[in-house]
């Protein structure tokens, strides 16, 4: 009987560094939240990852790919894995708390006005069942949209584009918010960076 087991050339994907240091979006975000969510969550699904996806198909993929194209826990960690990033990567210590130029403009367009935006994406996140993710993308006719997928989905998967996540799962913020969902994700406004998803929208 053999075991297949990740050796240190098949461990593909490592925990990425983050551009500001863990105790930096307290108090919205505080510290130990972000050694549980980002160093022991995120560290699992990609642990979990790198494991499944020895003697697959998938083992030179690209993320991105993988989350495309696989289903199962494979999908569920690869997802995971690429959705955290996607998310931790939007916050900061510093933000630029209003979107301008092309990103302003196409909310304008799309919501009304940044205000209204803000209320029906907080209004998704608060009120999607269970866990999952609350998402900004552009649809496949270039429109930006909301959108809420349970557990690991992500947008990609309908050939959208994304932009912004919010992670409403109770791990992401049952430290400091304990049942307070709704208290989380009016907190994060304060922490998310809209020159990241300025960036990710040109
Ligand atoms: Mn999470």
């Amino acid at each position: 009987m053999t075991t297949t087991i990740a050796t240190a050339d098949t461990v593909r994907f490592t925990l990425p560094k983050l551009p500001y240091a863990l105790d930096a979006l307290a108090p919205q975000i505080s510290e130990e939240s972000m050694q549980y969510h980002y160093g022991k969550h995120l560290q699992t699904y990609i642990d979990n990852l790198n494991r499944l996806i020895v003697g697959t198909c998938f083992e030179n993929a690209s993320l991105e790919n993988i989350v495309r194209h696989a289903d199962g826990p494979l999908f569920n960690n690869a997802a995971q894995t690429w959705n955290h990033i996607f998310y931790f990567l939007a916050l900061s210590p510093n933000p630029k708390s209003v979107p301008t130029g092309q990103l302003g403009t196409a909310i304008d367009r799309a919501f009304e006005s940044f205000g209204r935006f803000k209320e029906e994406l907080s209004q998704v996140a608060v009120s999607l069942f269970g866990s999952g993710w609350a998402w900004l993308v552009e649809d496949k006719s270039g429109k930006l949209a909301i959108v809420g997928r349970s557990n690991a989905g992500n947008p990609l998967t309908d050939g959208m584009r994304p932009l912004l996540a919010i992670d409403v799962w109770e791990h992401a913020y049952y430290i400091d918010y304990r049942n307070r969902r709704a208290d989380a994700v009016k907190a994060l406004w304060e922490r998310i960076d809209w020159r990241v998803v300025e960036e990710r929208y040109r």
